[in-house]
């Protein structure tokens, strides 16, 4: 139980032993899409809305979902119960699978399929209490970070800038709009009100963002969903980021300057507490489910 274990294309194997083909377009190309997954207590959050972004994903990718939702989400509970680990970040992967080196599609390759599981770390709670260090940069990739592609070198590359100064995210911006972070959604407050940039093809929508708004509508937390300028973010009175790891985190420092107080504002505290609730509220009706003898995840 202590060994992590992948799936691969059908079969389960210690996830150290799982190998693909040199030729796969993964490999060679970046050709593929992924998901992330948060689990707590054994149970997935907002798992419908992982399949469904990866079936997206996929079909911006034109290549057909592999697993209909009720494979994925059977195949996503064997994967949660065979680790030990009551909190953890599912990893999916499909690439368009191996074939002579061509960038045109290949007539007949099938899709690879993995996945793996490790410990979720959530943020620490000094980071929760304290807020964490960002930087800004340039946001130089491509024009479609809404597919949640395996190819990440601007990601990689943009991240780096924060590792790099010793902070823990990179703020994007282009043409003095906020993006995204390199790997999270960034959302700011204004005059006390939550801005948050519309979906577009410049950013991943967040499973987390979204939960982070529809939580704020349904707190009556004032918030708006437009363009926000790079201005506007570095006047912020707060700055947070939001992913499927990190939850919702607040930014206290921007390129080293307090961002409002330099410490966590009250707006975030608040969203952290809904956020929280709504984690446990989870874990309580998949208990529930489980109580009554309901398997599914
Ligand atoms: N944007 C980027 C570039 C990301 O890599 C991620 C996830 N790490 C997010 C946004 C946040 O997405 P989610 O809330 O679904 O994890």
């Amino acid at each position: 139980m202590s060994e992590p274990i992948a799936y691969l294309n059908g079969a389960w194997l210690p996830a150290a032993e799982a190998r693909v083909p040199v030729l796969d377009r993964g490999f060679i190309f970046g050709d593929g899409v992924y998901e992330v997954i948060p689990v707590y207590a054994g149970a997935p959050l907002r798992m419908g809305e992982h399949l469904a972004r990866l079936r997206r994903s996929l079909h911006a990718i034109r290549m057909i979902d592999p697993h209909p939702a009720e494979e994925w989400a059977a195949l996503l509970r064997e994967l949660i119960d065979r680790h030990p680990w009551p909190d953890q970040m599912l990893y999916l992967q499909v690439t368009r699978g191996v074939a002579r080196r061509d960038h045109a599609f290949p007539e007949d390759a099938a899709p690879t399929v993995l996945m793996m599981s490790s410990p979720l770390n959530t943020p620490s709670r000094d980071e929760v209490e304290r807020g964490v260090a960002a930087v800004a940069a340039t946001d130089y990739r491509w024009g479609r970070c809404d597919i949640k592609s395996i190819a990440l070198l601007g990601n990689v590359l943009l991240r780096q800038v924060a590792v790099d100064a010793g902070a823990v995210e990179t703020v994007l911006f282009r043409d003095g709009f906020l993006t995204e972070g390199a790997a999270s959604n960034i959302l700011v407050v204004s005059h006390g009100v939550l801005l948050a940039p519309p979906r577009s093809h410049l950013m991943l929508t967040g499973i987390t963002y979204d939960l982070v708004l529809e939580l704020a509508a349904a707190a009556g937390v004032p918030h708006q969903v437009r363009e926000v300028t790079e201005r506007e973010t570095l006047a912020a009175e707060e700055i947070w980021l939001t992913s499927s790891t990190k939850e919702v985190l607040a930014i206290t420092t921007l390129n080293g300057r307090p961002v409002g107080k330099g410490v966590p504002g009250p707006i975030f505290r608040r969203m952290h507490a809904l956020y929280q609730e709504f984690k446990s509220a989870c874990i309580a009706s998949r208990a529930a489910l489980h109580a009554a003898g309901e398997t599914r995840p």
